[in-house]
């Protein structure tokens, strides 16, 4: 399974006609269809997903990041517009639902294209993930609460991804990240001009209805 098309969906900042607030979610296209994250509330996540003309039931899976409201908060308002595919939740001690599944249930089926690294930092689980994608590998955090440094790490024991994409938090540039060839800070990134600075053949100045094609390198 490989996607082909990565859509900011909510973010901090939004295009013309796209709605802004703190918090995050993006769309993958391609073979199937998963939502990282979901912003804050579904106000403005339907919206915009509308925007892009997705229809929630048409949504393969959810994939949570971390409990925090500003990813978590538009879950109900997206199953109350339709959607019933699985959720990939964060924690392993799941709340309720029978479509609730953790990345090792959820994720596990051969050929499924996805892989969480999953990380703690001071009582915070978080999971990152990686999408395979016609171009490499694509790396989305959330907000990066275990230091992007360290997922970076992480990400790496298996391939370089061929690019990051999402929450950096308070990161900051490192030389290992002149690896990526897409480097898209967004969300809650305080050092976006850092990593505009730093690299900026890779840097994508990212907000809400942006989409990237991933299946080809000519980016
Ligand atoms: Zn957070
Ligand atoms: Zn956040």
């Amino acid at each position: 399974m490989r996607f082909t098309t990565l859509a900011v969906v909510v973010d901090n900042r939004a295009r013309e006609g796209f709605r802004s607030c703190w918090g995050l979610s993006l769309l993958l296209t391609g073979d199937k269809t998963v939502l990282f994250d979901a912003g804050p509330s579904g106000e403005e996540l339907l919206h915009n997903l509308s925007l892009y003309g997705q229809n929630p039931a048409d949504i393969d899976l959810f994939f949570l990041s971390h409990s925090h409201v500003d990813h978590s908060g538009g879950l109900r308002a997206l199953q109350d517009a339709g959607f019933t595919g699985d959720v990939i939740m964060c924690d392993r001690t799941l709340s309720s639902g029978d479509r609730e599944r953790t990345a090792e249930q959820g994720l596990q089926q051969p050929g499924m294209g996805l892989i969480a690294i999953r990380l703690e930092s001071g009582g915070l689980w978080e999971q990152s993930l990686l999408a395979d994608t016609p171009v490499g590998r694509v790396l989305l955090v959330g907000c990066a609460h275990p230091g992007l440094k360290r997922i970076w790490e992480v990400a790496c024991t298996q391939e370089i991804p061929f690019g990051v994409v999402g929450g950096f938090h308070d990161a900051e540039p490192f030389p290992d990240l002149g690896q990526a060839r897409l480097l898209g800070p967004c969300h809650c990134t305080k050092q976006r001009e850092a990593f505009r600075k730093d690299f900026p053949s890779s840097f994508l100045d990212l907000a809400a209805g942006d989409r990237i094609r991933l299946d080809s390198e000519a980016l």
